[in-house]
């Protein structure tokens, strides 16, 4: 099969590789129907994800179906729809059981960073029994295929402000788990959102799919935001841009005594100024996400509560996948779907 690579020289390359075995009765082996490229993916390339190793097959976000499962896989059966989480996990170790499964002594992030991931046309997934849900008859793979890592990443970001009802948020980045981030930040009550972001194009989008209330460049969204909150400031910050300045503004805007959920993965240390914010009083939270909400953000799909279908600005074959690494890397639409090659079936 084919499968997408990466060099630690920062290059990638399409190779072929063996269909995966099962290797551990707890893993399933997934025919991938439908996968797409996440900045993780860029960083890897990048050399920015120390845990990473060079030559595996990249990617992990995906939906496919079930084709062979180990001994003691019991939940699911050859022929199951699935959609996958971005993280492995056991369910069973000191940090499962707390749903703390990012910290996972047995896992962790593993598919696309430390084995094989599903940027090929199989995958096998260890702890198959946790780390893939069934999708229901009425959630297609192109509804689903968010539902594992960034609408996860989105809703733990929201999930980690503590939204009370009347809260005004502010969600910075509006890239795809910004998107997710105020998706779910309305379903868990936010009274306001606002939407910050230095591209017009991507703020345009959240505008089209009335995401939020604001619609933010960071420039003016200082003096903005303390006309629209009596001088407070913003009640929750879920910081999804991931740089210095948007790092600095998280803690700008956010009122005393506010929570920021730091979902952002950045490339460099950033700097807390701890006498400037002093007397502010602010929880900064962070993190890889704990994606241990995948099956009821499937049933909030499957109802018509949520859907991150207009995330998809672009479908391409997996065959031309590192025209769609270049295309992701320049930032050029929200995400790539990727479809099995039809005529290499
Ligand atoms: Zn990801
Ligand atoms: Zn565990």
């Amino acid at each position: 099969m084919k499968a997408l690579i990466w060099h630690s020289n920062g290059s990638i390359e399409l190779v072929d590789k063996s269909i995966p075995e099962i290797q551990n009765d707890y893993d399933a082996i997934v025919k991938v129907e439908l996968s797409s490229i996440c900045t993780s993916d860029i960083h890897i390339i990048k050399g920015c994800v120390p845990q990473a190793v060079p030559n595996t097959t990249l990617g992990h976000e995906f939906v496919g179906q079930v084709i062979k499962v180990g001994k003691k896989i019991k939940n699911l059966k050859p022929g199951d729809r699935v959609a996958a989480n971005c993280e492995t996990f056991c369910g069973e170790c000191f940090y499962c059981k707390k749903g703390f499964i990012n910290n996972c002594e047995k896992g962790g992030w593993h598919l696309g960073c430390k084995i094989d991931g599903c940027h090929a046309e199989y995958v096998r997934v260890p702890y198959a029994n946790t780390g893939l849900n069934i999708l229901p008859d009425n959630v297609s793979y192109e509804d689903a295929l968010f539902v594992g890592d960034i609408l996860s990443s989105g809703y733990f970001g929201a999930d980690m402000i503590e939204i009370k009802k009347n809260d005004t948020i502010a969600v910075i980045g509006a890239g795809p788990v910004g998107l997710c981030a105020m998706l779910c930040a309305k379903y868990l009550g936010a009274k306001r959102i606002v939407a910050i972001d230095i591209d017009n194009a991507r703020l345009k989008i959240a505008e089209k799919e009335n995401l939020a209330d604001f619609y933010l460049n960071p420039k003016d969204s200082e003096k903005i935001i303390k006309q629209i909150t009596d001088n407070h400031g913003i009640d929750g910050v879920i910081e999804c841009a991931g740089t210095k300045e948007s790092f600095e503004l998280s803690w700008k805007i956010a009122r005393a005594n506010s929570i920021i959920g730091i979902v952002a993965m950045y490339e460099e240390n950033q700097i807390l100024p701890l006498p400037d914010m002093y007397g502010k009083n602010l929880t900064f939270k962070t993190g890889g996400v704990d994606a241990i909400h995948c099956e009821k953000l499937i049933n909030l799909i499957s109802k018509g509560k949520i859907s991150t279908n207009f995330l998809i600005t672009e479908k391409m074959p997996f065959s031309n996948i590192e025209q769609a690494y270049k295309l992701f890397a320049d930032k050029k639409g929200l995400k790539i779907a990727l479809y099995p090659d039809k005529l290499e079936q």
